[in-house]
């Protein structure tokens, strides 16, 4: 989990790649995405290279999303934004592009055509208790 030398967010941690860089501390980078959904958006990752959310441990998680609150706070007031969505793409399957993980901060605005609608289901009968079964089976282990 050193840095990886083909990767982009590691680059721009050792400064070999230029960013406009809005947070820097020890162990944490902000920076504005380069192709932004909105004014302001931002991207927040680890210094050390983690591939995605898995690979950190609860405590390397925590140091990282302590700068949350504040970030998108001053994210959402330099933009005036209403509202802001925080995500992670965990895997290639769910957008992940960039294998350093990183939680984008998304400034949102009434009308700002980014929309946020996924097509939710229902879960057939005995699914949902099955697998509140595995999940805390899993979260035993
Ligand atoms: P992902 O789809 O992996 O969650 O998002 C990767 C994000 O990184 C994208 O929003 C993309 O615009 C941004 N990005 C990719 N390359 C660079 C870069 O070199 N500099 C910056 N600032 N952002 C980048
Ligand atoms: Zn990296």
């Amino acid at each position: 989990m050193a840095a990886n030398d083909d990767c982009i967010f590691c680059k721009i941690i050792a400064g070999r790649l230029p960013a406009n860089v809005v947070l820097d501390t020890d162990d944490a980078l902000a920076f504005l995405d380069i192709a932004p959904l909105a004014d302001g958006h931002t991207l927040l990752i680890p210094k050390r290279h983690f591939s995605d959310l898995v690979e950190m441990s609860a405590e390397s998680v925590q140091r990282l999303l302590r700068h949350l609150p504040t970030l998108a706070h001053a994210v959402q007031s330099a933009t005036g934004a209403a509202g802001f969505n925080i995500l992670l793409a965990n895997g290639a399957v769910a957008g992940q592009v960039v294998n350093h993980l990183h939680f984008h901060i998304i400034p949102r605005d009434a009308d700002d055509g980014l929309g946020f609608r996924w097509n939710s289901k229902s879960y057939a009968d005995g699914v949902a208790e099955s697998l509140r079964q595995r999940i805390q089976t899993g979260l035993a282990d």
